[in-house]
């Protein structure tokens, strides 16, 4: 707690009005607490591909020096880790960039069906090369499914959920991306689902999916490339729309990740609310 300590009341005589202010710093305290997690874990994570690839050259500083083989081999190691580590320093960026602008609310008209149906198109290729049927079920007219938006921020939302869908829901299954039905629980929005048809996700799970570097099974996700970041990002992101990522899972039944976003009045409607009144 911090206040004006009584002495000072007295310099101002009778009568002075004293302010004590008092705060509950334990907000403050658990807020230190998960930076200080938060910094740990991403030097962890970009420790052990280090690791690697200064093991790897001390070998081909080292008797590897004359093997052509075993430098291929160690070259190719060397850059999967290096790659590694580039995708996780883009997406602290990332999460940085969008923490920063977390207050600033996106102004632009952003028409959310195509820009999901875009960003869902250009993963037909990934999709197919792991022998996933990528099937988009978005209404085209784009009439009436604006949200006040980040283009750039929506698009990636959708390639992290797409993503991992394709990723988690196995090979020879079905990834779906459609308009989501209105919902009570988010009154006012409109709704993007992605659907697999992959091993789903335990309950205890699901509360913890979006938190940075949480994954369900850490070394699965490290061997597809993921950072553990996706989803905090994804969450991230959704606030600043002031919106939400809506999870439903069941074990065995595969996973529906939905996007919310407040829907933007009708342009008609915003011009009659400049107007003025006759
Ligand atoms: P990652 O880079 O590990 O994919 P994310 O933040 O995108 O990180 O996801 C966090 C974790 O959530 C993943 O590691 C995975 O365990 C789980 N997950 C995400 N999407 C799915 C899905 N569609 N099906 C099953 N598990 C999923």
């Amino acid at each position: 707690a911090s206040y004006l300590p009584a002495s000072a009341a007295g310099d101002f005589g009778a009568g002075a009005q004293v302010i004590v202010q008092i705060e509950d710093r334990t907000r403050d305290k658990a807020l230190l607490q998960t930076r200080s997690d938060f910094v740990a874990n991403a030097s962890h994570e970009l420790r052990t591909p280090l690791a690697s690839i200064l093991g790897y050259i001390e070998t081909l500083q080292g008797h590897a020096r004359d093997d052509p083989e075993a430098r291929e081999l160690f070259l190719g190691i060397m850059m999967t880790q290096a790659s590694r580590m580039k995708r996780l320093v883009d997406d602290l960026m990332s999460l940085s960039r969008i923490e920063m602008n977390a207050h600033v609310r996106p102004e632009a008209r952003i028409d959310l069906y195509a820009t999901a149906s875009d960003s869902a198109a250009a993963l037909y290729p990934l999709a197919s090369r792991n022998d996933v049927l990528l099937q988009i079920e978005l209404p085209q007219d784009g009439a009436g499914a604006e949200v006040f938006g980040d283009h750039d921020q929506l698009a990636q939302v959708m390639v992290n959920l797409i993503d991992n869908a394709i990723k988690y829901g196995g090979s020879g299954k079905k990834v779906r991306v459609a308009a989501a039905e209105p919902d009570t629980r988010y009154p006012g929005c409109l709704g993007v689902s992605v659907i697999d048809e992959g091993p789903g996700i335990a309950r205890e799970h699901i509360p913890r999916l979006t938190e940075r570097f949480f994954r369900v099974n850490p070394s699965q996700s490290k061997d597809m490339g993921g950072t553990g970041l996706g989803l905090a990002i994804t969450k991230h992101i959704l606030a600043r729309h002031q919106g939400a990522v809506d999870i439903r899972s069941r074990v065995g039944e595969g996973s529906r990740f939905t996007l919310w976003i407040p829907r933007a009045p009708e342009a008609a409607d915003d011009a009659a609310d400049g107007e003025e009144p006759h």
